[in-house]
């Protein structure tokens, strides 16, 4: 059996393994107790107690619902938007659950980025009051570790989080030395914390609609490097200084990048970064700031530097697409076109960032 046969296979039974999961959760969801399901699994309690409230989601989420029973959606990324819809009431969580029809076709870190966003607009002030009471939660913390070392985590604000990780790397940047990448993140953060660090100031996009900015409406804004946060926070950050504005147009996408200067190339790449925000291979959600911005169709083949033909790649899918094991193009219509070894393809297009005007 070659590859390709054997890869459609696989998809086959991932596919099976989703259906035979909806079954599995609706009889969980007709079991009144769960030690019974523990028992009869063989699966701790704990486990046996999600599965019935994975069960019990089922009505909760019934668009998601009807893609696991049809095997388009896995139980882990219906686990994702399950989990964070869990304190919405069964209204709101509805309206998030009907505007995740095209699920199927994004991987866990994507969908958890669209559910944080449609939950963001369809509970605004709910998200802030989580937020609010998570921020009390914030901590450090200490663990050791063999071979005398540590573990040092921090439980924070996801934006003062990014800022943080993002200064970290600047700082470490700097260092022209052979010490290894995370040595030098953690030299940074010593050095930081205990003195003797150079200040770099490091500028992260914050994305928002201008009716948002305004106070006039309630969208989700899009922090780099974070995902989609609530309004409030978006307008916060947006009236701080070393954060770059971003205004969309009608239907979410940048009209421009606020400046101080102008210049074209840079205005172009801008642009492009902020409107693709991460690699543009299918299901990668790598920062734009860790990407390179190459064109879809060579330079030295004809391709041109403009916006519709530049977008941001990762290291590892650049180098893919370079070597050739993955072809990659893109249509005038913005739709990327990305084709593996096996001959599948994927398509994928820039997300609106803000919500598109109603017709
Ligand atoms: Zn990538």
């Amino acid at each position: 059996m070659g590859q390709r046969e054997i890869a459609e296979r696989m998809l086959e039974a991932w596919q099976r393994l989703a259906s035979v999961e909806f079954d599995l959760l609706c009889c969980a969801a007709e079991i009144d107790d769960p030690h019974e399901i523990a028992l009869l699994l063989r699966i701790p309690l704990g486990r046996a107690r999600r599965l019935q409230e994975q069960a019990a989601a089922l009505d909760r989420l019934p668009v998601l619902a009807g893609l696991l029973r049809d095997g388009l959606l896995d139980l882990e990324r219906f686990e994702v938007v399950r989990k964070r819809t869990e304190n919405l009431d069964s209204e709101k969580a509805r309206r998030v659950d009907a505007r995740l029809a095209d699920a199927a076709e994004l991987n866990s870190r994507e969908l958890k980025a669209e559910a944080d966003r449609l939950i963001c607009l369809v509970d605004p002030f709910g998200a802030e009051i989580r937020h609010v009471k998570a921020v009390k939660r914030s901590e450090v913390r200490y663990r050791s570790m063999p071979d005398g070392m540590a573990e040092l985590t921090a439980y924070l604000d996801a934006v003062r989080g990014r800022q943080l990780f993002d200064q970290i790397n600047a700082d470490a940047e700097t260092l022209d030395d052979d010490r290894s990448w995370g040595e030098k993140q953690a030299d940074v953060v010593v050095d930081r914390m205990l003195g003797s660090g150079r200040p770099v100031t490091v500028c992260t996009d914050v994305t928002v609609s201008a009716t948002t900015l305004l106070g006039l409406t309630s969208e989700p804004g899009y922090v780099a490097g974070v995902g989609p946060v609530e309004a409030n926070t978006a307008r916060e950050i947006a009236s701080q200084g070393d954060w770059r504005k971003v205004l969309t147009d009608k239907v979410g996408m940048p009209i421009g990048v606020g400046r101080r200067r102008y210049r074209p190339p840079r205005a172009l790449r801008d642009f492009v970064m902020v409107r693709d925000r991460v690699c543009q291979a299918p299901g990668c959600m790598r920062p734009v700031g860790e990407c390179q911005i190459d064109h879809a169709r060579g330079f030295a083949s004809g391709g041109v530097t403009d916006e519709r033909n530049l977008g941001p790649f990762c290291d590892v899918h650049h180098y893919l697409k370079t070597i050739g094991r993955y072809r990659f193009s893109r249509g005038a219509d913005g739709v990327r076109r990305w084709v593996t070894p096996l001959g599948f393809e994927y398509e994928t297009r820039a997300k609106a960032i803000a919500e598109p005007d109603p017709p």
